[in-house]
């Protein structure tokens, strides 16, 4: 029996490929060929989906040319049946034919179904290696994550150049599996090993880093052949796929759902910046248990935890911060060198941070909206600086139970337009995109110095927008949003994060967002659109919303630090400069309470 020893096309092809390969699909020849010219400099490795073809034999000359003109290019042309999930509707005999004539227009590898590979005649399979293309054979489970041992035995039957086995992640411990089958075959340098599917999408950084000889990327965000397919240029510039290494730190953000989260741009940027070997994830779960076998087994080195799980945590933490136990969520788990788990509340910090910056806490009087999980951080945090915090939330009882726990007061929204407030403090999803619930407060209302929205997306929420008609002040969710992500930085590695550049990416990544919505709209009604608009003014217009502005020069420690001497001066601002400007904070990181444990009930 042959030995799984690469060949010399195993080695020839190994030296060209890169550990990402983009996945380059459409409906036409002239468009695939448009979309991989455009790709190719950037990423050469590509992945032809000749089953997205109606005629593929046809366009086999297109890609010989293709080949010709980008000798930088190396090429996988695939022809999956849509028998074992692909789009090409012809028998097994016509997808040889295709993929035997792939060598000739320039391919170097075919990626063959093992279905189609076992159904094939020994002669018919020697004939496409007669070629010369190298052979990379594939099993795909579109149902779940099973024996990849026996794929792996039932692929290497046939000796081929790569081995690739793709399941679906149900759950987050199905990449375990997967990783586990990886680590196993670390003596094999030609497999490919991913999940499909939103719990998977971790398996495509982690695959790498255990083992896998490289991963599939789709050409941009919304080009997906495969369920979980990340965009190339995320895994290459976000998480940084051509440097991770088993040496790499794991991190990442859990809960439901996380696919939209903005805490991976935000923390890979942070990590990037402080040279930190680590990536972090979005770990797609509503189950904690789910959660908890990966952070032990991977190891994950921190958490950044969101709904659901932030409260269901607290009893798994060795020890929480005491504040985290009275409001009853954890939303950042530390793992300790010793593999346990401590627990902090990094929201607090980031309502009360922007406010401090503005104003001193002690003895201020504070009206927060809600009395859900961010208005807990924020009643708590305001209560423990010493602030006069009042709350107004829809549902009275939970209102009054919140005044209650925190030593603070109700108040009823007619009360509102009489009484004055150093700050409001919106902590309902009132406001957010897709929430269709009319606005809490009108002008009349808004008896206050401040206004801090904590709803993030849109940039400018209805709120916001109101207070600065009214020339009143206001810092957006962002700040909230980045103070509580560059807090977690600092706790997990211990060096101070880059606030700025955090702010810089996320309020890039929002105004990307509203832009492609607002063109996603204007497409949507065509009789807006202006007719034959010129080639260069074709792309979409940046935002003329007046949103928030990212600082233009990172602050030291010192400018920083809120004027205490001063409250007014940086609340009277005008609007659009003191709108959510994150100020660097090179604070330490915080340790968990010794002796206080406060969720300590281990289950
Ligand atoms: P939550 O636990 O579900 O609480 C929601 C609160 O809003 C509850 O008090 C609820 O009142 C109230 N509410 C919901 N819909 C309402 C409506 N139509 N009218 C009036 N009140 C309404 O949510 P959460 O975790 O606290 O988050 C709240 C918002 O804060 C989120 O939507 C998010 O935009 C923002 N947030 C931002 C950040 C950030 O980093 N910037 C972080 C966390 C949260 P009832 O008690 O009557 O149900």
């Amino acid at each position: 029996m042959r030995l799984n020893v690469p060949g010399i096309a195993s080695h020839f092809l190994r030296s060209r490929i890169t550990k990402v390969c983009v996945a380059i699909a459409g409906s036409t020849p002239a468009e695939m060929i448009e979309k991989a010219s455009s790709v190719v400099k950037e990423t050469p490795f590509l992945e032809f989906r000749l089953d997205y073809l109606e005629k593929p034999l046809l366009a086999l000359p297109r890609f010989r040319q293709f080949f010709a003109d980008n000798t930088v290019a190396t090429g996988i042309a695939t022809c999956r049946r849509v028998a074992n999930g692909g789009k090409f509707a012809g028998s097994l005999a016509a997808e040889l034919e295709v993929i035997t004539k792939c060598a000739a227009a320039g391919f170097h590898l075919v990626d063959l179904e093992l279905e189609s590979a076992e159904s094939l005649r020994k002669g018919d399979l020697q004939k496409l290696r007669d070629t010369g293309i190298g052979l990379l054979i594939s099993h795909h489970d579109f149902t779940g994550t099973r024996d990849l041992d026996s794929i792996f035995t039932r692929i290497e039957a046939f000796h081929p150049d790569f081995i690739k086995v793709v399941p679906t992640a149900r759950a987050l411990v199905d990449n375990l599996t997967l990783i586990r089958f990886l680590e196993r075959m670390n003596d094999h340098s030609n497999i490919i090993g991913i999940c499909m599917g939103d719990a998977g999408i971790i398996s495509r950084v982690l695959g790498v880093r255990a083992g896998s000889a490289f991963t599939f990327a789709a050409a941009t965000l919304g080009e997906e052949t495969g369920p979980g397919q990340i965009a190339a240029r995320t895994l290459i510039e976000t998480y940084r796929i051509e440097q991770v290494d088993a040496a790499t730190k794991v991190y990442g953000v859990a809960g439901n759902p996380i696919r939209s989260s903005l805490s991976p741009i935000m923390m890979n940027t942070a990590f990037r910046r402080e040279t930190v070997n680590a990536v972090y994830l979005a770990l797609q779960t509503t189950r904690l248990s789910d959660l908890l076998k990966l952070v032990h087994e991977i190891p994950i080195q921190g958490i950044s935890v969101t709904m659901p799980l932030k409260q269901e945590i607290l009893s798994h933490l060795e020890r929480t911060d005491p504040l985290s136990a009275r409001i009853g969520a954890c939303n950042t788990v530390l793992r300790a060198q010793d593999g346990k788990l401590y627990g902090f509340n990094t929201d607090v910090a980031g309502i009360t941070g922007p406010l401090e910056k503005r104003m001193p806490l002690a003895g201020a009087r504070i009206l927060v909206l809600g009395a859900g999980g961010a208005a807990r951080a924020a009643v708590f945090g305001l209560r423990e600086k010493g602030a006069s915090v009042f709350i107004l939330n829809r549902t009275a009882e939970t209102a009054q139970k919140l005044a209650r726990q925190s030593g603070s007061k109700t108040i009823r929204l007619e009360a509102l337009a009489k009484t004055p407030f150093d700050a409001i403090v919106n902590a309902t999803p009132v406001g957010m995109a897709g929430n269709k619930a009319a606005p809490l407060l009108e002008a009349k209302d808004l008896n206050t110095k401040l206004v801090f929205d904590l709803v993030y997306n849109p940039l400018e929420t209805p709120l916001i927008h109101l207070a600065r008609q009214l020339s009143i002040p206001y810092i957006t969710g962002i700040e909230m949003f980045v103070h509580q992500g560059a807090r977690q930085f600092e706790i997990w590695t211990g060096k101070p994060a880059p606030e700025e550049e955090m702010f810089r990416v996320v309020l890039h990544a929002l105004r990307r967002q509203a832009e492609a919505d607002a063109a996603e709209a204007a497409a949507s009604k065509p009789e807006a659109k202006p007719a034959a608009r010129p080639k260069s003014e074709a792309k979409p217009k940046p935002s003329t919303k007046p949103v928030a502005k990212p600082p233009t020069k990172p602050k030291s420690e010192a400018k920083s630090k809120p004027s205490a001497k001063s409250p007014a001066k940086h609340a009277a601002r005008p609007p659009v400069k003191t709108a959510a400007k994150p100020q660097s904070k090179a604070k330490p990181p915080a340790k968990p309470a010794a002796g206080k444990s406060a969720a300590k009930a281990k289950k």
